[in-house]
């Protein structure tokens, strides 16, 4: 079943519906969890290991292979910050960014409704992954970017999986809401994050980690937030994990954002369930260079129900954060994961975070995604002849 989580008017799984038709706010998909978490056991490690979990058409499966990602103790870079840190690497899914989970479950049910063509507005990740996905599948694939803004390595993926690219002279804000116009004009099937069936592949994150930490709730969960489905979805896995007796506790959900690009975090500080969309975002992390996020009522509920917490941090501190996981822990990330570790960074230091805290940071996406961003960040390469003496000396130094 369907339901409005403002309004709680209910629909049809089957129904090609994105918001509520009654009041306008968006959809989840209810579901009870009757299994023993014993038969998740033994399986192979990719999401669909939870399937009796999501709700669709198993027949119908569209998969790379995602989920399953690695669970990282970091002991050096959390002693420096006196916690107790891992971090779940999503870029380790098949496209390289966690929104492959939602993909394959979208696409699963893109075949299991039968249509033809599928659509995105996308800052990168999400047209990556669902060119991809739909090379797979077989269907028609359209995305929406906004002009100049999207990272190279995610632009390359759209195009070289065969999506139909439109580039578009406006923000994601603008592209989404153009996008959404045709999906409601019934040109495509609409694989945002506003549609429910993507939160049902990503609320997996919040199961594995369960899953990870040996059936038991971290003390907090970080990540960063653009259009807030993400912090949505796991909320919503460890939610239905803990409802099932799986775990004891729940983390506290902690998002992060870009200082320019902070709607979330705004209406957090003023105690708001809805945010006031930020006219011109901007941010160096293009994955959450977002104003208006579509899930804005579910992440603030997240954060409220969890006694979570919300803060911004700025382009400089994620270049830094970007570094520092990567120089410190060898995980590479791109600039919008590196916020996870630039939020934990400062809510230490702001003593939100207790010491010795068990905190799960959630890195979104991989390093390789923006390269120029990678390279502008470092010192270019010495250029020298391939001469023993020479280069004994440069060693040397
Ligand atoms: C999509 C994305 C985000 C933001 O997730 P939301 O669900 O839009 O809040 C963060 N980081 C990366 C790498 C992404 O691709
Ligand atoms: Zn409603």
């Amino acid at each position: 079943m369907i339901r409005c989580v403002s309004c709680g008017a209910e629909y049809d799984d089957d129904e090609v519906i994105y918001t509520c038709e009654k009041c306008g706010s968006v959809l989840e998909l209810v579901s009870d969890i009757d299994v023993s978490k014993d038969i998740f056991e033994g399986r192979k490690d990719t999401l669909w290991k939870f399937k009796e979990c999501i709700p669709v058409d198993e027949s119908k499966i569209v998969s790379l292979n995602e989920g399953g990602t690695p669970f990282c103790k970091c002991d050096k870079l959390g002693e420096e910050l006196g916690v107790n840190l891992y971090v779940k690497v999503e870029g380790s899914n098949p496209t390289g960014s966690f929104k492959d989970r939602g993909m394959t479950v979208g696409m699963t049910k893109a075949m299991e409704l039968g249509v033809s063509t599928v659509g995105c507005a996308s800052t990168g990740n999400t047209s990556a992954s669902l060119a991809a996905y739909a090379a797979r599948a077989g269907l028609r694939c359209i995305v929406f970017l906004p002009s100049g803004k999207v990272a190279l390595g995610k632009l390359a993926q759209a195009m070289f999986h065969g999506a139909e690219v439109m580039s578009i002279n406006g923000n994601f804000d603008e592209a989404l809401e153009a996008m959404t116009a045709l999906a409601l004009e019934k040109h495509l099937y609409l694989l945002n994050s506003i549609n429910p069936y993507r939160l049902e592949g990503q609320k997996t994150i919040g199961y594995e980690i369960l899953r990870d930490l040996n059936w038991e709730a971290p003390d907090r969960i970080i990540l960063p937030v653009g259009n807030a489905g993400n912090i949505s979805a796991i909320w919503k896995g460890v939610s239905e994990f803990y409802n099932a007796g799986f775990v004891k506790d729940l983390p506290m959900m902690t998002g992060i954002q870009a200082e320019g690009a902070c709607p979330v975090t705004n209406a957090f500080r003023k105690g708001d369930k809805r945010v006031v969309p930020v006219e011109n975002p901007e941010t160096i992390a293009t994955a959450i260079r977002i104003g208006a996020p579509v899930s804005d009522i579910k992440a603030l509920n997240a954060i409220y129900d969890s006694n979570g917490y919300s803060e911004t941090v700025s382009d400089e501190e994620i270049l830094d954060a970007q570094k520092l996981l990567a120089r410190t822990e060898g995980i590479g990330v791109e600039p919008a994961s590196a916020a996870s570790i630039a939020g934990l960074k400062k809510l230490v230091d702001q003593g939100v975070i207790d010491k010795g805290e068990t905190i799960t940071c959630v890195v979104t996406g991989h390093l390789l995604k923006d390269p120029n961003t990678a390279i502008d960040a470092c010192t270019k390469p010495t250029e020298v002849d391939a001469d023993i003496d020479t280069l004994r000396k440069l060693l040397m130094e």
